[in-house]
């Protein structure tokens, strides 16, 4: 239950393990939100496995190479075609839309707030409600749910379209960070993050995001000029407080932000949710029982996701929330001095992952 990507995601794969399934979702459409997300090589390789790596292709831009930059635009990391240039920065709805695409329409419930899984029949019930999963609560009372990381994100899409050779680049500053994500046809969704209290909110938010980042290099600055102030979305980040001591109970399976809400400082979130879909739906076809499919998932997953939601901890920690001018000084001299290849290596510890092929006839 949950329709967000992970949802629906894992609905995709276990059609093709050649399960029935339906997709329960809250909300009276499916659909996602106004923004980009960067689809990482080890997501696409999960998306590939769904059949739909292609179209998100298609949609998205993959670049030959991505930049980390200070606000004056000055190269902190050289990155080139290696992991980054198989980043594809794809417009979230576009991408929600591609995955639906892959299921019969019978598949998706929309206006359904599941309360319990008990309310739901089935061999399996996969629990996909996002990072303040009620089900999570329900299962492991006792574990702290989401908590604030100290760090608020503006969202929004370009009206205009740039030139196709922007690529995709990540501007790191003293306490704030921006980054632009170009769509295949021209638009470019962007970020800007900031340390700040929980709960600020502004009436016009493209201005405040503007007060951040509005004197950054170019082409911030147009970036913001040509994105329509309403459209432009402000969400606090929040992430688990407690890593779950099992993403599995009973006939139950948590999935996505559910089972491991993580920072977005390695752009990982819902790329880690791409994997669980294929991982969980792998186990299903493997395994004789629901319960031993669901050990496997447990025991494959949870450490991974824990491990990269520690490192997205620790890289806006030790990243663009750095404020003190001589602890961004050393960082920015730090990461100078690491070789584009030392980069694209530390980058390869998560993006190398390898999904396990489906098969019907296992
Ligand atoms: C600013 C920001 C930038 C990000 N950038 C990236 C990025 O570049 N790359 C990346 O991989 N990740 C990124 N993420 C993380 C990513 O957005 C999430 O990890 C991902 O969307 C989680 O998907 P999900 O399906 O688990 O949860 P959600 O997207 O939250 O979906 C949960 C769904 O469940 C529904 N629901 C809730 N409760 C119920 C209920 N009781 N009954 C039925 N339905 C219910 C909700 O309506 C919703 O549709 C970013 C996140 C933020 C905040």
């Amino acid at each position: 239950m949950g329709g967000g990507l992970g949802g629906v995601a894992v609905a995709v794969a276990l059609r093709l393990v050649g399960w029935e399934v339906v997709v329960f979702e809250r909300a009276g459409c499916f659909g996602e939100v106004g923004a980009g997300i960067g689809v990482m090589p080890n997501a696409l390789r999960a998306l590939e496995v769904l059949g739909v790596a292609d179209d998100v292709r298609r949609i998205g831009t993959p670049r030959g190479a991505a930049r980390v930059v200070d606000p004056g635009g000055r190269a902190l990391v050289r990155v080139g075609a290696g992991v980054a240039g198989r980043v594809v920065a794809v417009h979230r709805a576009d991408l929600h839309r591609v995955l639906r695409a892959a299921l019969p329409e019978s598949c998706l419930v929309t206006g359904v707030e599941v309360t319990s899984p008990d309310s739901l029949d089935g061999d399996l019930v996969v629990v996909a409600d996002g990072v303040r999963s009620r089900l999570r609560e329900a299962l492991f009372p006792g574990v702290t749910g989401p908590v604030y990381a100290g760090v608020t994100a503006w969202r929004s899409v370009t009206e205009a379209r740039f030139p196709s050779d922007l690529a995709i680049s990540q501007t790191v500053g003293a306490g704030s960070e921006f980054g632009v994500l170009p769509l295949g046809d021209g638009r470019v969704c962007w970020y800007a993050a900031t340390a700040a209290p929980e709960g600020g909110s502004a009436e016009d938010e493209l201005a405040a995001a503007r007060e951040v980042v509005g004197e950054w290099h170019a082409p911030i600055p147009s970036l913001l000029d040509s994105t329509p102030a309403g459209s432009v979305l402000r969400h606090d980040i929040y992430e688990l407080g407690t890593p779950l001591p099992s993403y599995v109970s009973g006939r139950v399976a948590l999935l996505g932000d559910a089972a491991h809400a993580m920072t977005p400082f390695l752009g990982q979130g819902a790329c880690m949710a791409f994997e669980d879909a294929v991982v969980l739906a792998d186990a299903c076809a493997r395994f004789p029982t629901v319960g031993a499919a669901l050990e496997a998932y447990d025991r494959v997953r949870r450490p991974r996701t824990q491990a990269v939601a520690r490192a997205s901890r620790v890289a806006g920690r030790f990243g663009f929330r750095l404020r003190n001018p001589v602890a961004v000084a050393a960082r920015d001299l730090a990461m100078r001095a690491v070789p584009g290849w030392a980069a694209e290596k530390g980058a390869e510890r998560f993006t190398s992952w390898r999904p396990p092929a489906l098969s019907l006839d296992r």
